[in-house]
């Protein structure tokens, strides 16, 4: 086991536009910021992962295999502004779905945290310093459950989310940001001061 710095970012709303389910790689638009937040996480040295609620596969609105697609489609175009995503993890189940082999109690589903683990065992690390990013409470209470610094993002569900924690519904991040670029810049500076 070796010891990195981690982040875990949310995908849909966070790094490309959530359109609500997407099954499609031709509907992957990338949040203006998203990439060059991303690089700057690699340049501060962290190893970037998504990690992504896939519940539309559990509910029979696609396939393991359109994840897939989606996801390496999220990749290439971040590589195309020199953003590097080392993995994507996501969760294809829900309780409640009509798929009946992902329509399980998991134990990946966030804000659990079965994809950080998956990506713990698989990459063999500690991590030292971890961050988690995402526009959604289940974001948030990820990066809790794991002891990371978080940031909620206005994209994507932000606001409306940002409202039920400003109204004490769920516990507040480190960190409110209007978008990846602004939370990565700002969960930096609180990194270096410690
Ligand atoms: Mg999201
Ligand atoms: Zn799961």
């Amino acid at each position: 086991m070796h010891t990195i710095k981690a982040a875990f970012l949310d995908r849909d709303g966070t790094i490309n536009v959530d359109k609500g389910y997407i099954g499609s790689p031709d509907d992957i638009e990338l949040i203006p910021g998203a990439a060059e937040g991303i690089k700057l996480l690699n340049d501060a040295g962290y190893t970037v992962f998504g990690v992504s609620n896939q519940s539309g596969v559990a509910r029979g609105f696609y396939r393991v295999e359109d994840v897939l697609a989606v996801n390496r489609r999220v990749e290439e175009l971040l590589l195309m502004e020199k953003a590097r995503i080392t993995e994507i993890f996501y969760c294809p189940h829900h309780p409640r779905g009509s798929a009946p082999e992902y329509s399980i109690m998991c134990n990946c589903r966030k804000p659990l945290t079965g994809m950080v683990d998956a990506a713990r065992h698989k990459y063999g690390f500690t991590p030292a310093d971890t961050i988690v990013i995402g526009d959604k409470i289940c974001d948030v209470e990820l990066g809790r459950n794991i002891g990371a610094r978080t940031a909620l993002v206005d994209t994507g569900f932000g606001v409306e989310e940002k409202v039920k924690i400003d109204g004490g519904e769920a516990a507040a991040p480190d960190i409110f940001a209007p978008n990846l670029l602004e939370a990565v810049t700002a969960i930096l500076r609180m990194q270096r001061r410690g």
